[in-house]
């Protein structure tokens, strides 16, 4: 073989051995501003935070003094079902070898701190940090720091983050998340850089709450130094969270992510770009300095054997960013809750919803159903739990036998509740778990209004709200719907602009309504809504069959927030003056639904003290055609839909009862039909083998005359 040749294939048998690219942070970062979720460029952070820097510096003497730095972590585990300790599922001994690491690297205490040349150890710095995996979950209760979820695939890209992260995520205020699992795409790790509080910037800084943290590959996490782990070679020391870390924390590449950059640290010696492998030391930078290169430094792109430190300058940094309060989700860690023992002397359940009956039913004896969160370190066996409706003698529940794990959500039947038609009141608290007092009964004490309303109507329907004729309750106390001035005169109206208070839910509840005398139904409605530009009011669209006992989704969800439900932008008080200012026909198809006799539609709105929401023109149609006629004027119109078969579609003011008639020119009547409960329907009217002709069709309704006349053509 010709030597030029064996030259080429070495050299791309060594590309091979380098596909996996040491950090995406940067390129992660640039991700984030494409997609809009970060609006600040580096420069601007960079001058915030010389400006914020200057400022704390007295404030890290006194921070000194107050001991190590604690931060809790959560090490999530994304694997692809492999048993426990094989494959992407790798072992607890694993996960603490990296927790070793990372503790040793960032207080200078790792074994290889004697290979940091002198001219290097000189500068080299300890931050003070102990790294602490999760004593406390997010309800308090005893955890490891490692949760363990099959994600269901075998690897994971950067741009599928926000659907891995979200499989197992902990609140980034008061926990370092660590996502582990099989990154594909090149990346062994990448951070979430921090974000400045730079005016106008919160919403996005909150926005970037859910994916703040670290990404690890599993091959690239855990150390060689602890056990037998099946790790990439060039990365099996766990040097890869001590990177990213350092990126979590502030720090930029060593190089400053340009020829000769600069990573705003002093005492780290410029750079020309990344360093690859294990050079010896010592190596020119090539840029303007005399220095060597420091390729020793975590936040170099060297093999994990050949790092070995962070510099004074790094350290103060990273400090500066942990302590100031203004950096969203860094400061917060150190005094998060995940730091402290869980407390399991103290018993504790939630009351998180009602399940059963809705808000506004029917039914004066439903069964009482509840959702309850076990916030308690031990299973739970029995609970006691005291209910009372509209303020009678209280009824004690004693639940015995269950098992409810610590942690997880249960729903328990209390049993038939008696109501009275009107209003109610229904309230509720855990007295005892597993014997003992609840602790919390703040958070288990409950309220809730429930209207039993018996009011039926039948489909077809149309509710204009000339006059608030629905039931309308707010389950909670505070505003609720009410009727308020439009271009349609009337509409129904939750006025979050000028509530005082949320927030709270609102109620817009159809009579009951029977569905079961046909097998296509659907609702159309008219929708306003003004987004002040902060506050995510939310409106639901939900549905019941058994006449309000339970309320569902419908599916596919009507579940609109924000902008999403918005057709204008407001930030003073909405109220629509034309027909461009609405989102007309809203069309829900209820097909569903038919065949039951029961049928409620309840518009629900989450008041956030957002702007106002006007629905209107509720209208409900015995046929799912989601494009219907839509007369302009007149209470009918009539076309031929085959040689023998004409159709009309009424448009009319109210439900009336219809008879119709066709005559021929000379006065003869060949088709007639009667119509029951006409309103917005479309009929078929046969009219057998009719002669080409002038023809007359004519209506009667509500003892008024109509007539067309029209000309059949073949
Ligand atoms: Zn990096
Ligand atoms: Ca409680």
């Amino acid at each position: 073989m010709p030597r030029l040749l064996i030259i080429l294939f070495m050299f791309l048998l060594v590309l091979n051995g380098k596909a996996q690219k040491r950090c995406g942070t940067v390129e992660y970062m640039q991700m984030q501003r494409k997609l809009g979720k970060i609006r600040q460029t580096d420069e601007q952070f960079e001058q915030w935070f010389t400006t914020q820097g200057r400022n704390l510096l007295r404030q890290q003497q006194a921070r000194q003094q107050a001991g190590p730095y604690r931060i809790p972590v959560v090490v999530h585990v994304i694997h692809n079902g492999e048993p426990l300790g094989t494959g992407t599922n790798i072992s607890d001994e694993q996960i603490l070898s990296q927790i070793d690491v990372i503790n040793k690297d960032f207080n200078r205490l790792n074994a290889d701190a004697i290979s940091t040349p002198p001219e290097f150890a000189a500068v080299a710095g300890s931050m003070n940090v102990e790294f602490v995996l999760a004593l406390r979950d997010p309800f308090g209760l005893p955890t490891t720091g490692i949760v363990r979820v099959n994600g269901g695939r075998t690897s994971w890209s950067v741009s599928q983050e926000n659907e891995f992260k979200a499989l197992s995520y902990w609140p980034a205020e008061d926990y370092l998340n660590i996502w582990v699992l099989n990154l594909s795409g090149g990346f062994i790790g990448y951070a979430q850089f921090p974000v400045s509080d730079l005016p106008g910037l919160e919403e996005y800084q909150d926005g970037l709450a859910t994916t703040d943290g670290v990404v690890i590959d599993y091959k690239a996490f855990g150390s060689v130094d602890y056990g037998s782990f099946d790790l990439d070679p060039s990365y099996n020391k766990g040097r890869t969270l001590t990177h990213e870390l350092g990126h979590f924390f502030g720090l930029r590449h060593i190089w400053g992510d340009q020829l000769c950059g600069t990573d705003y640290v002093d005492d780290t010696p410029e750079q020309r770009n990344e360093t690859i492998g294990c050079p010896t030391h010592p190596s020119a930078t090539t840029c303007t300095t005399t220095l060597n290169k420091m390729f020793q430094n975590y936040l170099d792109y060297t093999d994990d054997a050949c790092m070995n430190l962070f510099t004074a300058g790094q350290v103060v940094r990273m400090q500066l960013i942990l302590d100031n309060p203004a950096v969203p989700r860094r400061n917060s860690l150190l005094s998060s809750p995940g730091l402290l023992p869980p407390n399991c002397s103290e018993p504790d359940v939630a009351i998180l919803d009602k399940v059963m009956p809705g808000p506004v039913t029917c039914n004066q004896n439903p069964m009482l159903r509840m959702k309850l969160r076990s916030l308690t370190c031990d299973p739970i066996n029995t609970l006691k739990v005291q209910y009372r409706v509209n303020n009678a003698t209280p009824v004690t529940a004693n639940f015995t036998g269950l098992n409810i794990p610590p942690g997880s959500v249960a729903e328990l039947n209390f049993g038939s509740l008696n109501l009275i038609t009107g209003l109610n009141t229904l309230e509720a608290s855990v007295l005892e778990i597993n014997g003992i007092a609840d602790y919390n009964p703040a958070n288990s004490t409950y309220q809730s209004r429930i209207l039993i309303d018996l009011a039926s109507d039948r489909i077809p329907l149309r509710e204009k709200f000339d006059e608030m004729t629905w039931p309308v309750i707010t389950p909670t106390e505070g505003s609720q719907w009410q009727l308020s001035g439009t271009n349609f005169n009337t509409s129904a109206s939750f006025r979050a602009f000028e509530a005082p208070d949320g927030p709270n839910e609102s109620w817009l509840v159809t009579p009951v309504l029977d569905f079961s005398n046909t097998s296509r139904a659907s609702v159309f409605f008219d929708l306003s809504y003004a987004w002040n530009g902060t506050d995510n009011d939310r409106l639901r669209v939900l549905v019941s069959t058994d006449c309000g006992d339970t309320y569902q989704n419908l599916s596919p969800p009507f579940d609109r927030t924000g902008l999403a439900l918005a057709n204008a932008i407001s930030v003073t008080a909405w109220r629509p003056e034309s027909e461009s200012q609405w989102q007309l026909r809203q069309y829900i198809n209820l097909n569903n639904y038919t065949g039951s006799e029961q049928v409620r539609l309840a518009f629900v709105f989450t008041n956030r003290q957002g702007n106002n929401i006007y629905v209107d023109n509720v209208e409900f149609f015995l046929s799912d055609d989601p494009d219907p006629l839509f007369l302009a004027d007149g209470p009918f119109a009539v076309y031929w839909e085959t040689l023998t078969e004409a159709k009309v579609t009424f448009n009319l003011d109210e439900r009336s009862d219809v008879f119709i008639e066709i005559l021929d020119f000379t006065g003869r009547r060949v088709a007639a039909a009667d119509f029951k409960d006409v309103l917005n329907q479309t009929y078929s009217i046969t009219t057998g083998t009719a002669a080409e002709g002038l023809y007359i069709f004519r209506a009667h309704i509500r003892g008024k005359r109509y007539a067309i006349k029209f000309f059949l053509t073949r």
